[in-house]
């Protein structure tokens, strides 16, 4: 192992090599940020890679003999896999080792860490909001979260230098740390995230049911089609977790969206242009204002 005392985490460890796993480690190591990186995971195939791509210094099955001499621990599983992963990370894990996370719900994040960790104190959740439809190290890069936007949901428990070292790290990414509550957190990304993976899923679906062998109702799908379903190509595994693990906020994204959708159904029927032109002009305004505001970072 490197004995660099110049990075400020010596030895990282990341449970979960994939696209974000693989992706942080890529970029804290350009920054200089760790010295050593251990992958810890399932796949052989996929770590064994991670390992040729230079991505981590060293891989295991085991989490017990990763985090031994850790500095900080990298959680960055589906949501699915958390309760197995914080309960195993307990057993080992050595006193005053800092953990991180990349969940996508953070609610769940914060239960499973109590429930487990012998001192959640120094748990410091966080979400880096970059993506892409890829999984796996492979498809990771340096420069995923580079002016992105990172939300860390400490509550008021979480150690003030844990906190610290870990929003630098996340820092070191390039991306824009900010933090908030966790709740408001999940019913944020319940609105901007998850609904709207939700809705590629479920048009696909719709347009998929109506086809049959003569007719391919794909043939003609041009590049609305595309844009708007990009994200169906999602890891189906993943977020079903993240689904399930943010329910409620979820549910009533789905209403909001159904009061919508009935709103422009009774239009049509009624034949009503005015109020379906109001109803597209306020979300055409309000989607221009927002690729003025924000679009650069996009
Ligand atoms: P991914 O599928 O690319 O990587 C997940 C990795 O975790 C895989 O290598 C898998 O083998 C490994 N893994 C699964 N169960 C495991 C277990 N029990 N023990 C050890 N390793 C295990 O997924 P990803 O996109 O990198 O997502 C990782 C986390 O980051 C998820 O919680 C996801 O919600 C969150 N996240 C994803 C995105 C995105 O757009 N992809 C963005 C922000 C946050």
């Amino acid at each position: 192992m490197s004995s660099a005392s110049e990075h400020p985490v010596k030895h990282l460890v990341v449970i979960g090599v994939g696209l974000i796993g693989g992706s942080v480690a890529r970029a804290l190591k350009h920054a200089g940020f760790v010295g050593y990186v251990t992958g810890v995971g399932r796949s052989r195939e996929n770590l064994d890679r991670a390992r040729e791509l230079g991505i981590i210094d060293h891989w295991t099955h085991d989490i017990a003999e990763a985090v031994h001499d850790a500095d900080m621990v990298l959680v960055a599983v589906p949501m699915g896999a958390y309760d197995r992963v914080f309960a195993e990370l307990a057993i080992s894990l050595p006193k005053d080792v800092l953990v991180t996370d990349a969940g996508s719900t953070k609610q769940h994040a914060i239960n499973v860490a109590r429930r487990h960790l012998p001192d959640p104190s120094l748990f410091v959740p966080a979400h880096p909001i970059a993506g892409t439809e890829q999984s796996g190290a492979e498809a990771s890069f340096a420069e995923l979260f580079e002016d992105r936007f990172c939300i860390l949901t400490p509550d008021e428990k979480v150690n003030s230098e844990a906190l610290a070292m870990v929003g630098a790290m996340w820092e070191a990414t390039k991306s824009h740390v900010v933090q908030m509550e966790a709740r408001q957190h999940d019913n944020l990304l319940a609105a901007v995230s998850h609904l709207p993976h939700l809705a590629a899923f479920a048009l696909v679906n719709a347009v998929r049911k109506q086809g049959d062998e003569q007719h391919d109702p794909f043939k003609f799908a041009a590049g609305g089609f595309r844009d708007f379903t990009r994200i169906a190509s999602s890891s189906p595994e993943m977020w079903r977790d993240i689904a399930i693990s943010n329910s409620p906020a979820l549910v009533k994204e789905i209403d909001a969206l159904q009061a919508e959708l009935v709103e422009m159904k009774k239009a049509l029927i009624s034949g009503d242009g005015d109020t379906l032109l109001e109803l597209f002009s306020a979300a055409k305004k309000a989607r221009d204002e927002w690729l003025e505001k924000h679009g650069g970072s996009l």
